[in-house]
């Protein structure tokens, strides 16, 4: 059959093939450490299964509002405001299937095509695959290295910028890198969204998965709640990746539209789902909270392994559940130029599975150094320990 030519502009996600590969390759029999996907085996807290058992025995079966129950939006609403210092209401929130979908219905929103958009690469990819599928112009913005971890190159952003421009992706607590901006870089960020009049898609699907301290959000400095939409997710916080729950949430009028668009795609989101997710954020915090613990003590392993092999240099993120470890000089030792080939041979030779830069958009110019990301959301500590050693 033949396909549409707007086809030809929609990207994809390739962490999906590596993980396709790894599973090809644990199915012929060997052993697979998987560090490609943010993924989690860490199990959904008992009182969100048990909640939505209930809702699915009471009947919470049918279709819901396309925009969300309103007792999740009241209380997704709330929880945001505690932790933001925002001032939503549950008409701000929109209920999504997954926080992915926010990505292409804001872009739908509010972009227009031939508009400029700028996005952060590395970067999730599903941000140049939506600008580019709806006809905008995707333009790169970088994060590099710092003194403790990868910051945010503003000089870049600010460079990038051209009459064109009306969206900004941010993504702070950032994936692949783990990076996360002081208040004062913040605070230059939404300024200079401001100054540019941008709409601003405030990915914010880490906030949660911090590991002391506490999370700031761009869309508090002025200025920004009337130009900001928050992704939020289900997913990470309370290890829900495959329940599908997020939302978009921010000004009232885009959120409408973005309800609008979910009614035209997918009527609602799951209607039990939405139940149990109100338990999430309103019950025992116990389950969250053990979660973080785990991850933090993986993340130590990881880094403190990465740290001992020589070749590889590993910051510390204090947030996300990504490592991005710089190894450059472990690919000249072992004689690997090419990403793809070193990743391949790393997984036929060891099992070891994970995703590399160019999994995060295109190298930009002058970038020297060569990383891989790997993710410790799905992999226990022994595996970690054992997976990791076979790196050397
Ligand atoms: N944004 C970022 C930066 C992510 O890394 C992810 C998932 O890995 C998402 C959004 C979407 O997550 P989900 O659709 O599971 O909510």
């Amino acid at each position: 059959m033949k396909i549409a030519e707007r086809i030809s502009n929609l990207g994809t996600e390739t962490a999906f093939a590596v993980s396709g590969e790894a599973r090809a390759f644990a199915a012929a029999g060997n052993t697979v450490y998987p560090f490609h996907l943010g993924d989690m085996n860490i199990r959904t807290p008992d009182n969100i299964i048990n909640a939505a058992h209930q809702a699915m025995l009471a009947g919470k079966t049918g279709y819901a509002p396309n925009a969300g129950i309103p007792e999740l939006r009241e209380a997704l609403a709330e929880d945001v405001n505690r932790a933001r210092g925002s001032s939503y209401t549950a008409a701000n929130v929109a209920i999504q299937p997954g926080g992915k979908p926010v990505i292409g219905k804001f872009i739908q929103a509010v972009m227009n095509p031939g508009d400029e958009v700028l996005y952060p690469n590395p970067g999730y990819p599903i941000y140049e695959s939506q600008i580019e599928y709806y006809g905008g112009r995707a333009v790169p913005y970088g994060y590099v290295p710092g003194d403790e971890n990868f910051r945010l190159d503003f000089d870049a952003l600010e460079k990038s910028v051209t009459t064109k421009t009306r969206l900004l992706i941010f993504n702070d607590l950032q994936n692949p890198t783990g990076a996360e901006s002081s208040r004062e870089e913040l605070e230059a960020v939404a300024r200079f969204a401001v100054k540019h009049d941008l709409k601003v898609l405030c990915d914010e699907a880490y906030f949660d998965i911090r590991y002391g301290g506490e999370s700031v959000s761009l869309s508090s400095f002025p200025g920004m709640e009337e130009r900001c939409v928050i992704l939020y997710t289900f997913s990470k916080k309370f290890a829900m990746t495959g329940w599908r729950l997020g939302a978009a949430i921010g000004p009232v009028d885009i959120i409408d539209v973005i309800a609008r668009i979910n009614l035209n795609d997918e009527s609602c989101s799951n209607h039990f789902i939405q139940v149990a997710a109100v338990e999430a954020l309103k019950g025992d915090q116990s389950g969250p909270r053990k979660i973080l613990e785990v991850l933090k003590e993986r993340r130590d392993l990881g880094v403190d392994i990465l740290n001992s092999i020589p070749g590889i240099s590993c910051y510390r993120p204090n947030a996300s559940f990504y490592l991005y470890p710089d190894v450059t000089e472990l690919m000249e030792k072992k004689g690997f130029d090419n990403y793809e080939t070193f990743r391949k041979d790393v997984l036929h030779k060891t099992g070891v599975s994970f995703c590399t830069r160019l999994h995060f958009g295109r190298a930009l110019p002058g970038e020297e150094r060569k990383y891989i990301r790997l993710a410790y959301s799905g992999i226990d500590a022994d595996l970690i320990r054992k997976g990791l050693g076979l790196l050397k």
